[in-house]
């Protein structure tokens, strides 16, 4: 089953029986889950979508930094459905199986350090949250975690602590978990501030506040996702991350968009040679699976005694073989390389377009990881109405766009890695097009 990659639009976006689909959906689908555009998925492949009216779109979004090695990637779908036929379940935690152990092998190999490392894995990126967090508290004996502002962790109850925007992720669902505190990230579009001198200011906040002492870890994404694909000044991550060193407090990465050869490495922190303790990973870790992961230090894994970590479905076996899959991918096909291909041609393309307009105060990106902020015509103040309509012109014409940002003022790709260029290219030419109407 190979989509053909190429964008065909055969009725308007959503068609006729997307709609209708919509009809039954809000019938019996909770509105709290949103859909970015309502067109309904028969298939799909590379960095193409197929929907329901025949329409083919361009995918610039890959589920949201999952589908890293294409949509369903043959290296993915082999192996799945190999193991599918041979057992689906035992649980990890009753009968374990080999392809648990190989995701961890591989997770060792390929985080930031050459130290010893022990893995858990889990079902999602919340949940590995949850556990870093976990680990982290008993680890240290320390009750506090520090989070920035603009920080995105999830929807569960700890993660929505430690996510930084109210509406819509947070807003009404209090009480919310205690001993969270945040601090300032380096924005460098806003605050136009070295990387160390914003660093040395959040952690005056940690100290002053709190005490370094009673900090268990320090987490961060580094580069900011939902938050708006905010990439901090040089200096800013290894200036914490020495912070953290000399307190004993654990500096934890969460690397679930930013992983996985999105931003033309492995991992987003070896672009400033950072050595977490921890690391979360998750999205583009299996090819579309549902699989989360904790990595560290194994002396901090493996003081959690027996039981302590895991959950019926973490590392089901299923999950293990499409990561196993999706790593062989990237390996082989080096998609680190093919995302810093992707930055080499879209970002001097809309660097050339923020020329033309007063509307975009920034576009930043590494690799395959790509945001432009949208302002008010000659100002800094966000413009979130512009942003949505761009984003919603781009629907109608068949490109999968996604937002984000504190303020919604920010447009994000995030291609699949093994996206045809000349496909990219048009999905871009809609883009710009959007832009130039929308954004004068
Ligand atoms: C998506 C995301 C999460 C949450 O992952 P889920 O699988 O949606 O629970 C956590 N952290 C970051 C940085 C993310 O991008």
């Amino acid at each position: 089953m190979t989509t053909t990659q190429a964008r065909v639009l055969r009725t308007e976006i959503p068609g006729p029986n997307s709609r209708e689909l919509q009809r039954r959906r809000d019938a019996t689908v909770a509105a709290g889950v949103a859909s970015v555009l309502p067109v309904y998925i028969t298939e799909a492949s590379g960095g193409v979508l197929q929907d329901v009216d025949g329409n083919s779109l361009i995918d610039l979004g890959s589920g949201i930094a999952v589908t890293n090695v294409g949509n369903a990637a043959p290296e993915v779908v082999e192996p799945v459905r190999r193991q599918v036929a041979e057992f689906t379940h035992t649980c990890f935690m009753v009968t374990p199986y080999e392809n648990y152990l190989q995701v961890c092998e591989e997770l060792a190999a390929l985080t930031p350090g050459d130290h010893e490392k022990r893995s858990a894995l889990f079902n999602s990126g919340a949940e590995a949250v949850e556990n870093a967090v976990k680990i982290a508290r008993r680890a240290t004996g320390r009750p506090a975690v520090v989070a920035f502002d603009h920080a995105y962790h999830g929807r569960t109850n700890l993660t929505m602590a430690l996510t930084a925007k109210s509406v819509p992720y947070k807003h009404g669902f209090g009480p919310f978990a205690p001993e969270i505190y945040r601090v300032p990230m380096s924005y460098p579009a806003r605050d136009g501030r070295p990387g160390e001198q914003v660093a040395r200011e959040a952690v005056e906040r940690i100290e002053k506040q709190l005490g370094a002492d009673q900090v268990a870890a320090v987490l961060i994404e580094p580069i900011q996702g939902e938050g708006g694909f905010i990439e901090p000044a040089p200096g800013f991550l290894p200036a914490i991350a020495q912070w953290c060193r000399d307190n004993g407090v654990l500096f934890v990465a969460d690397e679930i968009q930013t992983g996985f050869c999105r931003t033309g490495a492995w991992f987003a922190c070896d672009h400033e040679n950072v050595v977490p303790d921890l690391i979360t990973t998750a999205k583009g870790i299996a090819g579309g699976l549902p699989l989360a992961a904790v990595t560290g230090r194994a002396d901090l894994m493996d003081a959690m005694p027996p039981s302590s970590l895991g959950g019926t479905y973490g590392g089901n076996p299923i999950a293990c073989a499409g990561a196993l899959g999706a790593i062989r991918a990237m390996r082989e096909q080096d998609l680190a390389a093919a995302a810093r291909a992707i930055g080499d041609l879209a970002l001097p393309r809309l660097r050339a377009l923020a020329e033309d307009t007063d509307a975009i105060l920034d576009v930043r990106g590494r690799g395959a990881m790509i945001g432009i902020e949208f302002v008010k015509p000659g100002t800094t103040e966000p413009d979130p109405e512009t942003t949505a309509r761009i984003a919603k012109a781009c629907h109608a014409q068949g490109v999968v766009i996604l937002t984000c940002g504190t303020y919604g003022n920010v447009i994000r790709l995030l291609p699949p890695l093994v996206i045809d260029h000349a496909l990219l290219s048009e999905g871009l030419t809609v883009l710009e097009e959007a832009i130039r109407e929308h954004a004068r």
